[in-house]
C-alpha cells in the first residue's frame, strides 16, 4: 500500500478553510500535531474557542478529506484553542464568607515538626491577651494536637444536633477532630472526606462572632491546605519555619501554594532559631540562624519574629499550659506577643483597606 506523505495531506486540506477573525485561514496554517504512522493520521486544527460548535463540520470534513487519500488507514481530527489567545481562565470557586469569624488566619508550615502547632496555640493566647475574641481550629487532621497543648478533652456538646459548641480554655474556643476521636487514633483520610471535615469545622462550629480565628494548618502543600486556601476566604497566612535550609526549601513551597490560590502571606516566623541552655542559659545556634528570615526578605515577605528552642515552650505545651499563659512574664511570652502584633498589623492592614470606611476630617 502507498504510503501518504504530509505534503499530500495538506495539498488535499488546501481545499477547505478555517473562519478567522476578519479572513480566513488555510487550513494548513492552523494544524497542530500532524502525526503520520503506518497509514493512521492525526493531527489537531487550531481554532477560535467560541466558535468550537461551528467548526464540528470543518473538522469531520478534514476527516473525511484525509481518509479518502490513497495510503490513510484512519484519520482522527480535533479541535483546539486558537494559540494567539489563552484558554479562558476557569471561574475560580467561590470563597465561603464566614463573617462571624472575623479575621481567619492560617498558620502553615511546608513540612511537619517545625512548630506550626506550638506556634498557633501560643499565637491564638498572645491574641486573646490584646482582648480581641480568639477561635483556634485544629485543621491539623492527620495529627491533632491541640487538645493535648491547650489542655483539653471530650467530646463538644451539641445542643441541638446540629452546631458543635467549642471547648474553652483561656480566654481561647477550640475545636479539633482530636475532640471526637482522640489524638491516638490513626486517622486515614481521604480526600472528600477532609474536605467536608475542614468546612463543617468551619461552619458547623459556633465559633462566633470572633475578631479572629487562628487555623493550625495540615503540615506540607497537600490537599487539605488547597481545600482551605480555595474554600475560605483565608485573611492570609503565617509560615512557620525552622532555620535549616531543607525546611526553608518547604517554605518556598508553601509561598508558592498560597500565592497560587491568591492568599495573601503575612509573614514568617522563624521556630527554634537558637537552642538556650535550660541550665545555664548559654544561647547556641544549633541549626543556623537567620535563614528564615533572610528567605522572608529576599521574597519581600515580612519577617514577624523568631522564637529561640528551649524544652520549657514544650513542657509547657505538653502540660496544656502553653507558655504564653504558664509564663506570662518571661521572655518567650513576650516574643510570642510581639509576633501576634506584627501579625495582627497585618491582619489589619488588609481588612482596613477592604472593609473600613475612611474618616474624613473637615
Ligand atoms: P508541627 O505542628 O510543625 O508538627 P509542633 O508544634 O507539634 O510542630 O512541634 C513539634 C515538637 O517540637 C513538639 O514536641 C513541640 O513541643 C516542640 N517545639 C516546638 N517549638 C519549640 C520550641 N520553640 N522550643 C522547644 N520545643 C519546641
Amino acid at each position: 500500500m502507498a504510503r501518504v506523505s504530509e505534503a499530500q495531506i495538506l495539498e488535499a486540506l488546501a481545499a477547505i478553510r478555517v473562519p478567522g477573525a476578519g479572513k480566513d485561514i488555510a487550513v494548513a496554517d492552523s494544524i497542530e500535531g500532524l502525526a503520520i504512522r503506518e497509514g493512521n493520521v492525526s493531527f489537531a486544527i487550531t481554532i477560535d474557542p467560541s466558535q468550537a460548535k461551528a467548526m464540528e463540520s470543518l473538522r469531520k470534513q478534514a476527516e473525511d478529506i484525509v481518509f479518502a487519500l490513497p495510503g490513510v488507514s484512519s484519520a482522527s481530527v480535533a479541535l483546539t484553542a486558537h494559540r494567539d489567545e489563552p484558554p479562558p481562565k476557569a471561574p475560580a470557586p467561590a470563597k465561603a464568607s464566614l463573617p462571624n469569624l472575623g479575621a481567619i488566619v492560617a498558620v502553615a508550615s511546608g513540612k511537619g515538626g517545625v512548630g506550626k502547632s506550638t506556634t498557633a496555640t501560643n499565637l491564638a493566647l498572645a491574641l486573646a491577651a490584646r482582648r480581641l475574641s480568639v477561635g483556634l481550629m485544629d485543621a491539623d487532621i492527620y495529627g491533632p494536637s491541640q487538645p493535648r497543648m491547650m489542655g483539653l478533652s471530650g467530646r463538644p456538646s451539641s445542643p441541638d444536633g446540629k452546631t458543635i459548641v467549642p471547648h474553652e480554655r483561656y480566654g481561647v474556643r477550640c475545636m479539633s477532630i482530636g475532640f471526637l476521636v482522640g489524638e491516638d487514633t490513626p486517622m486515614i483520610w481521604r480526600g472528600p472526606m477532609v474536605q467536608s471535615a475542614l468546612m463543617q469545622m468551619m461552619r458547623d462550629v459556633a465559633w462566633g462572632p470572633l475578631d479572629v480565628l487562628v487555623v493550625d494548618m495540615p503540615p506540607g502543600t497537600g490537599d487539605a491546605q488547597l481545600t482551605m486556601a480555595q474554600q475560605v476566604a483565608l485573611t492570609g497566612a503565617v509560615i512557620v519555619s525552622t532555620p535549616q535550609s531543607v525546611a526553608l526549601a518547604d517554605v518556598k513551597k508553601a509561598v508558592n501554594m498560597f500565592r497560587k490560590v491568591d492568599v495573601p502571606i503575612l509573614g514568617v516566623v522563624e521556630n527554634m532559631s537558637l537552642y538556650i541552655c535550660p541550665r545555664c542559659g548559654h544561647e547556641d545556634h544549633i541549626f543556623a540562624h537567620g535563614g528564615a528570615r533572610k528567605e522572608a526578605e529576599a521574597r519581600g515577605l515580612p519577617f514577624l519574629g523568631e522564637i529561640p528552642c528551649d524544652p520549657a515552650i514544650r513542657e509547657a505545651s505538653d502540660e496544656g499550659q502553653p507558655i504564653v499563659v504558664s509564663a506570662p512574664e518571661g521572655r518567650h511570652a513576650e516574643t510570642y506577643r510581639a509576633i501576634a502584633e506584627a501579625v495582627w498589623n497585618e491582619v489589619e492592614a488588609r481588612q482596613g483597606s477592604r472593609q473600613r470606611p475612611s474618616i474624613v476630617m473637615e
